[in-house]
């Protein structure tokens, strides 16, 4: 490990110049930014206090217990998500696996039974048990049987019936609604192309015109939107991004227009990633939008841009780290969106997904390490197309590559022509 600081940024003299300005123009937007940056700084203020000398620390023990205890037993204010189960799921084990905590056989082997009750019998997943399949939930217990990653885990899902669910919400200009009857928008291009790919079914005619549905989402400001006209928006950007990276086809965006607005995301003050122009800081948005510097990193490396650093991506790693740590950690387990909010599994998760990004830079070739803090801080790598450690993707494929691609000649003027092969190293 190296790249620790001697200082965090936000404890030096010039940080406070990064405060935001409203050039005396006060907006319900600005009073709420400059609410945050203060909350913020009295963070910093308490920390300095405490800990005059000693570098923020992951609380990993009470994540830890926090996140076991939401596998086994979630309270009532998750009613909200029954919808959403298989998403849960999926936010809690990866969280795990960032911490490396094992998950234990026999609760491995309940969540593949709760995940198979959710199977539709037409294919795909659905958000609990008896709903209908839906490509959001879809996605997440996809995601979390690769990261159990058992023979039994892989068994659950059925890849025909995936297929032909997959083509039951694909429309005619090559975008994917989320479910039969229910809304289009990037994300869904991006559960079909991530759940096809790591069980290969991938065919060529499944992703037909996806490629120039999601080109059309990339807007001016050089982000993506959900639908093609609207706001670049963190989210889909990442969703969108990360499709056309499984398609092949991330050197058609305007590479350097997207990069110029992500890095543009970082906060000066707090570190952290906002979703959108004029938005606040969230820590959600340190997956959504430092995930996509990985991608980015490595289709302009592909395009010929030799020059890059071999060290670090485009975007202040310290800094994310330092708000991750400082500003969305409960003291009694999980994380949260920026100080004064409350703690969730979601968030959990992607702040973790997040910081993990900001400490490793590379891929299996080169390898470089920015842990703020102590050893103990180290979280293990995620892949940045999947969000699921590397390994758990290497392995799934490995297993999913040698049963053949489910016969696509049934569909549409189709034929059974599998992709070469999918990306596995980004
Ligand atoms: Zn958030």
């Amino acid at each position: 490990m190296d790249g620790s600081p001697a200082a965090l940024r936000c404890l030096d003299a010039g940080h406070a110049a990064e405060r935001f300005t409203d050039e005396a123009v006060e907006t319900v937007t600005s009073a709420e930014q400059k609410k945050v940056e203060q909350s913020i700084e009295e963070v910093i203020n308490v920390y300095k206090q405490m800990h005059s000398s000693s570098q923020p620390t992951l609380m990993r023990e009470q994540h830890y217990q926090y996140l076991k205890k939401g596998l086994r037993h979630l309270s009532d204010a998750y009613e909200c998500l029954d919808a959403s189960r298989p998403w849960l799921c999926f936010w809690i084990l990866h969280s795990l696996e960032l911490l490396e905590e094992p998950i234990p056989p026999a609760v491995a082997s309940d969540v593949c039974q709760f995940l198979s009750r959710c199977q539709s019998p037409s294919g795909g997943f659905a958000g609990g048990p008896g709903q209908h399949a839906h490509l959001a939930p879809t996605y997440a217990a996809v995601n979390a049987l690769c990261i159990i990653g058992t023979d039994e885990a892989y068994a659950v899902i059925d890849r025909e019936k995936l297929l032909d669910f997959l083509w039951s919400v694909k429309q005619p200009n090559g975008s994917f609604v989320m479910h039969v009857g229910g809304e289009v928008d990037v994300r869904s291009a991006y559960c079909a192309a991530s759940v096809a790919s790591l069980t290969n079914i991938i065919t060529t005619k499944l992703f037909e015109d996806t490629t120039n549905w999601i080109l059309r989402c990339q807007n001016w400001e050089g982000g993506l939107s959900g639908v093609p006209g609207l706001e670049a928006h963190g989210g889909y950007t990442f969703c969108g991004t990360a499709a056309l990276v499984i398609l092949g086809k991330e050197h058609m965006l305007d590479l350097k227009a997207l990069l110029r607005w992500v890095v543009s995301r970082q906060m000066r003050f707090e570190g952290g990633f906002q979703g959108r122009c004029n938005k606040l800081v969230d820590g959600c948005y340190s997956f959504w939008q430092a995930g996509l510097l990985p991608l980015l990193h490595r289709a302009l490396f592909k395009e010929g841009e030799l020059e890059l650093s071999r060290q670090r991506w485009m975007f202040e790693q310290q800094a994310l780290q330092e708000y991750i740590l400082l500003c969305c950690q409960n003291p009694t387990g999980g994380l949260l969106d920026k100080p004064g909010k409350s703690r969730d599994f979601y968030h959990t998760c992607y702040c973790l997904s997040g910081l993990s990004v900001a400490q490793h830079f590379g891929n299996m070739d080169i390898h470089h390490e920015t842990v703020l803090g102590k050893e103990e801080n180290r979280l293990a790598p995620t892949h940045p197309v999947y969000n699921i450690c590397p390994e758990k993707v290497a392995h799934a494929l490995q297993h999913f590559l040698r049963l053949p691609v489910p016969n696509d000649s049934r569909r549409p003027g189709a034929s059974a022509d599998p992709e070469p092969s999918p990306p596995a190293e980004p």
